[in-house]
């Protein structure tokens, strides 16, 4: 069985010292790919970074979190849209992620709508697939993307609206769902709702789950084996059948062939 972790931040500080034990994890979970999301101009580095030592395991995808936009240093914007070009001519990035736009981040409205049409634009010219954080903001993001001409969009810890899910599909975008399937009725109504082509899995690693079956433990690539089970069993099929289509919409998703 060929398990995904669609996002993860790999490069995230917080991990820093535990990469190697997570990489383990992973392989030793049947993790057979780790899609490194960044959020600013370090961890973009850092995604780099792990990719090139742990080739066809690790994948990078480059961007601006909009978490991130409040604390961006003068020119790291202009300095990691110039690496993101560079990287994508020596074919080094898979995906512009994480980028979007959080409603909890209100005050800095105007600076995550120029970052992320930033971010979008670069999606459009350099034909990368988009991976988007859409906190409260879901309904917006799904009526604004319609007018770029984005290669594939996923969009991250879909929740609600359920009325921006079924939009969302009919445009041809991906969801990831990750832990909370396990414990989430919301999150469940969801999985159950999307059709399995347009669904990968993720763990958002180093986002800490609480509740069991997780209790609070440093997030692993490895609880993606928890998540196509819970998957597998709210869509009522075969966990190898879940994992196994999971695996075909990553290689669709990213273009990339799994080993
Ligand atoms: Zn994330």
């Amino acid at each position: 069985m060929k398990l995904i972790d669609a996002h993860i931040h790999l490069s995230d500080p917080e991990y820093a010292a535990h990469t190697d034990q997570l990489v383990k994890e992973a392989r030793d979970a049947n993790v057979v790919a780790l899609v490194s999301n960044s959020m600013d101009l370090d961890t973009c580095k850092g995604s780099l970074m792990l990719a090139e030592k742990h080739p066809g395991l690790v994948y990078p995808a480059l961007g601006i979190h909009p978490w991130n936009v409040n604390v961006l240093k003068e020119n790291e914007l202009e300095e990691t849209v110039a690496l993101i070009r560079e990287q994508t001519r020596k074919k080094a990035v898979v995906a512009i992620g994480e980028i979007g736009l959080d409603y909890k981040y209100e005050t800095v409205w105007e600076k995550q709508m120029m970052v992320f049409e930033k971010m979008l634009h670069l999606g459009e010219e350099l034909e990368l697939p988009v991976i988007i954080h859409s906190r409260g903001t879901t309904a917006q993001i799904v009526d604004m993307l319609p007018s770029y001409r984005l290669k594939r969009v996923l969009l991250h810890w879909f929740s609600h609206p359920i009325g921006a899910l079924y939009k969302a599909v009919d445009h041809g975008y991906s969801i990831t769902e990750g832990p909370p399937v396990a414990y989430s009725d919301g999150i469940r109504d969801v999985v159950k709702k999307v059709p399995l082509t347009n669904l990968l899995t993720e763990t958002d690693g180093p986002v800490t789950y609480r509740k069991a079956p997780y209790g609070g433990k440093r997030t692993s690539p490895a609880f993606i084996s928890t998540v196509v089970q819970s998957i597998a069993e709210v869509k009522r099929m075969a966990v190898a059948d879940v994992a196994e289509q999971i695996a075909k919409n990553f290689e669709e998703f990213f273009n990339i062939k799994l080993g």
